[in-house]
């Protein structure tokens, strides 16, 4: 890197005031990085990114007010007005091991440290991710949010313990899987399992009359959602809610009838065919086959072309960076 530590104190439109609080440009500060010599990639210095990331949260903190302050971990930058940041940020290294260590996913110690910002009223929760425009996540009207534009960062309104934890946790999962393209359906099912794994409780629930109402909802077109993952947007009916049960069900089958390959099923599974490949290779069995055990023989099999179209991926075109 260079010799010289970049202030974005001095570096012109490096934050833009939207609803009263300061929003990193990325685009700028990249570019102000970039001319100040800081690397990236494999090997480089993580610790001057993560300084420009303390920077960020610096002057956010001051504008939400003098309670807020950074609490940090190994992995984490937490941004809180609570007196436990250090406390939650050591929290979040071990979840995000126990996460690790269940999928196998990649460790993400070639990544700066992750953002988690805690809000201390709902009113400037609401500020913070209205406007911004690329909120992921569904609880963005309870609890929290990931926010994968710029520097991915979660964010938690204030609620109650269990509540919070949970919701962070589901958010924390999908953070850390926002490199790889997984199906939906499969990291929708993780970020409600893992939660459980870590807190040490399961809400999942499942009896006859779920069963009943999983075959009362599935069509072929709607399972062809389900796999492409606008089903779990779906507004009608109960079509989101079964969705995140349906995908609970089918991953809980898997996580316990072939404990020791789920972590390659999971490894290999892309978003495209929502993980039929991977399932046939690894599990020996099509996803087909695992709802067809659930909602009865049926036309269940996720169709590449249907999935690539609802995601606006073209199947020929070489992976984006
Ligand atoms: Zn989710």
């Amino acid at each position: 890197m260079g010799d010289a530590r970049l202030d974005l104190d001095g570096v012109d439109g490096a934050f833009v005031t939207i609803e009263g609080l300061p929003r990193p440009d990325w685009d700028v500060i990249l570019k102000a990085a970039a001319g100040a010599g800081y690397a990236y990639g494999a090997g480089a210095d993580l610790e001057p990114w993560t300084d420009l990331v303390r920077q960020w949260l610096v002057r956010l903190g001051s504008a939400l007010g003098s309670a807020y302050a950074i609490g940090e971990s190994d992995g984490f930058l937490v941004l809180s007005p609570f007196d436990d940041r250090n406390e939650r940020a050591s929290w979040l290294d071990r979840a995000r091991s126990s996460i690790i260590k269940y999928t196998g996913m990649p460790n993400g110690d070639d990544m700066a440290k992750s953002v988690v910002m805690f809000f201390g009223e709902a009113e400037q929760y609401y500020s913070y991710v209205s406007a911004s425009d690329d909120v992921a996540g569904e609880y963005i009207a309870s609890a929290g949010c990931f926010i994968s534009r710029g520097y991915c960062h979660v964010c938690v309104a204030p609620g109650p313990k269990w509540s919070i934890e949970h919701t962070l946790l589901h958010e924390l999962v999908h953070m850390l899987m926002v490199a790889k393209p997984n199906p939906l359906w499969l990291e929708e099912a993780l970020a409600e399992i893992l939660p459980g794994v870590i807190l040490d409780y399961s809400p999942f629930h499942v009896d006859h009359e779920m069963i009943e109402r999983h075959q009362a909802c599935w069509t072929p077109e709607r399972l062809a959602a389900f796999w492409s993952g606008h089903a779990f947007g779906d507004g009608r009916d109960d079509v989101s809610e079964l969705a995140y049960h349906l995908s609970e069900l089918v991953t809980r089958r898997i996580l316990q009838d072939w404990p020791k390959r789920f972590k390659e099923f999971f490894g290999d599974a892309m978003d495209t065919d929502a993980g039929q490949a991977s399932a046939l290779r690894h599990l020996g069995v099509g996803l087909d086959q695992l709802v067809a055990d659930i909602l009865g023989p049926g036309d269940w099999a996720p169709d590449p072309a249907r999935i690539c179209a609802d995601l606006g991926i073209d199947p020929d075109a070489p992976e984006e960076s």
